[in-house]
């Protein structure tokens, strides 16, 4: 069955590697009727709205996005137009998979998904100064937000996750030694959830600090991490890390209506245009995309040629120590591919 899936190709890299992943996928025999749209500055340069309704509209038509990095120009009235599109379509499970690709990092063997909540916490936006004597910012304030509703669906969208793929465990990670109401009432809620899931998926429990130790000490202890707004960004880049950094490693923003993938690395204005930037994380972030709209066959392909070209130390990107070009890295792709 053929899906349809609406294409964002994004700003600054994001054409170039889009176009690498687009010949992937359809060398792999993917069957995918892409719908394009725009966002970010390639729609204000062509006299659009940085989001434009019509690209809104796209997604809640198709429920599945692929979509590059995206810049937010100053002035346009958005703190981030990737923020933005999370909110309208209420995509609440952020899911970072973190997997060692290339031999000879810090550490071998890395599997680790991490599952952050991406409508509550601090990040919900709600903050303010308070003036005193005369100084009108002398105090700010932020507020944490956390229901048992989005506390509830993240806790059981990690245990779906991890039933769905054979995973082991879930840990769930909180600060409710400290904020006893908002991480208390994350915990209590993540508890209750985890009651239903027992004798299936493992559970344990982890304050954030000595979380972030131990992803450092012993990171094959975890499996999939389920977290809050705030502490889900800084451990998915922690963990990224682990194998790398930002360039190798997808994402995906999850809801009820609509699923939007991505790489989670930026627009890289300074190799923009050049045809050598590494197209790997929209590549993975595509298999996520094919997992998603039920083919894992292909999704399983292109994974394994990619790995066995990074692994082979192939046609790399100059990023990754190479001189390949991003199409010369995508034709190698394909030639793997079984
Ligand atoms: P933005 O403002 O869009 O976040 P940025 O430059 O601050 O852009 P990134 O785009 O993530 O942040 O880039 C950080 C560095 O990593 C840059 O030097 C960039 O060239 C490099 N980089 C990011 N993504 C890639 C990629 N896919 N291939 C090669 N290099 C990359």
């Amino acid at each position: 069955m053929t899906a349809r899936v609406t294409l964002i190709p994004g700003d600054g890299i994001g054409p170039e590697i889009s176009d690498a992943v687009l010949r992937v996928l359809d060398a792999a025999g993917a069957r995918i009727e892409w719908d394009r749209q725009l966002a970010g500055a390639a729609a204000i340069e062509r006299g659009l709205e940085p989001l434009p309704a019509e690209t809104l509209e796209s997604i809640r038509r198709t429920r599945v996005a692929l979509k590059g990095p995206l810049s937010t120009p100053v002035g346009t009235g958005f703190r981030s137009i990737t923020v933005a599109l999370r909110q309208e379509l209420d995509l609440y499970a952020n899911v970072r998979p973190a997997r060692t690709l290339l031999d000879g990092g810090r550490y071998e063997d890395i599997d680790i998904v991490v599952i952050r909540e991406n409508t509550e916490g601090l990040y919900v936006g709600v903050e303010h100064y308070i003036g005193m004597e005369g100084d009108r910012k002398a105090a700010a304030e932020s507020v944490m937000i956390v229901t048992k509703f989005g506390a509830e669906r993240i806790v059981r969208f990690a245990f779906e996750y991890a039933l769905a793929r054979a995973r082991r465990k879930v840990t769930l990670v909180h600060k409710a030694n400290i904020l006893k109401y908002t991480q208390g009432l994350f915990l209590e809620v993540g508890r209750e959830v985890a009651r239903a899931y027992e004798g299936r998926v493992e559970f344990e429990d982890r304050i954030v600090d000595a979380a972030a130790m131990q992803l450092v000490l012993d990171p094959w202890c975890f499996d999939v991490v389920v977290t809050e707004n705030m502490f889900g960004d800084i451990l998915s880049d922690e963990v990224s890390g682990l194998v790398g950094g930002l360039g190798l490693v997808p994402g995906a923003n999850i809801g009820e209506g609509a699923a939007i993938f991505e790489a989670v690395h930026g627009t890289a204005p300074d190799i923009a245009g050049k045809g050598i930037a590494n197209p790997t994380a929209l590549l993975l972030a595509a298999c996520m995309m094919l997992d998603h709209v039920g083919d894992r066959a292909t999704a399983g392909r292109i994974r394994k040629a990619a790995e066995q070209v990074l692994r082979a130390r192939e046609s790399l990107t100059p990023d990754l120590g190479g001189r390949a070009r991003t199409a010369e890295f995508a034709d190698a792709v394909m030639r793997r591919l079984a």
